[in-house]
């Protein structure tokens, strides 16, 4: 799960994010309304949620959602901020904010709102995903393989390794490019080093295989990987 935060207060921004990034989101942190805007016009679509303050230095939050609602984007926004008073809550839902949260707050309730627009959200987060005889637990952070025989083995997996199997396996039987695996599971700042997905890649195939899930996900050389599903398995 990628959010967006936008919020130019460094210590609540610093805090939202290490909290959000023990939970498993994957966050992309900016602390200017124009960067906001900037990742939102060419990705939007990769983010789950949006975290907005409301008083921010070029485009404010509250002009963020109408942007983005301009576009017909239906990214559930929490807004942050000072503001209380009940006609600026009502400003916020009109501008297309899907909730409100006052500073200051609780990361336990934020992590509970963000759970919630979740819940409601159309891009809503499964507990399960099944492909061909792997099962995703996204509770337990765990896989699931499953052999002919019937026989169940559980995985456990660090959050890395969870999204990187995630997506091979919200793409089975694709080519994968590092390219595409580092732009959709790292943050946008981070260094753009193919290496970091490499090893994370040998990580996970290590535990696949010493769990005995054998080579599922093959090397192509210059290109990228794919995850193999046999047809008996699909
Ligand atoms: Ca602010």
């Amino acid at each position: 799960m990628r959010v967006l935060l936008v919020e130019d207060e460094p210590d609540l921004g610093a805090a939202i994010k290490r909290t959000l990034t023990q939970q498993k989101y994957l966050v992309d942190w900016v602390l200017d309304g124009n960067d906001a805007w900037a990742y939102l016009e060419n990705q939007w679509t990769q983010y789950t949620l949006a975290i907005f303050d409301w008083m921010l230095p070029g485009i404010s939050g509250l002009e963020l959602c109408k942007k983005l609602r301009s576009r017909e984007s239906p990214l559930p926004v929490l807004m942050l901020t000072a503001k209380d008073r009940m006609e600026d809550k009502v400003t916020g839902l009109d501008a297309g904010a899907d909730d409100y949260l006052v500073k200051p707050f609780g990361m336990a309730e934020l992590l509970a709102r963000l759970r919630a627009l979740q819940r409601r959200s159309p891009q809503f987060q499964p507990q399960e995903l099944t492909v061909g005889n792997l099962t995703l637990d996204y509770g337990n952070n765990m896989v699931v393989s499953q052999n002919n025989t019937g026989k169940k083995q559980e995985i456990c997996l660090t959050n890395k390794e969870f999204q990187l199997l995630e997506y091979f396996m919200k793409h089975p039987n694709q080519i994968v490019t590092t390219e595409q695996i580092r732009n959709q599971l790292w943050e946008v700042s981070a260094e753009p080093i193919s290496n970091v997905v490499a090893a994370q890649m040998r990580l996970l195939r290590r535990k696949l295989t010493n769990n005995g899930c054998g080579n599922m996900i093959e090397t192509l050389h210059g290109t990228g990987y794919r995850l193999n599903l046999t047809d008996e398995s699909k």
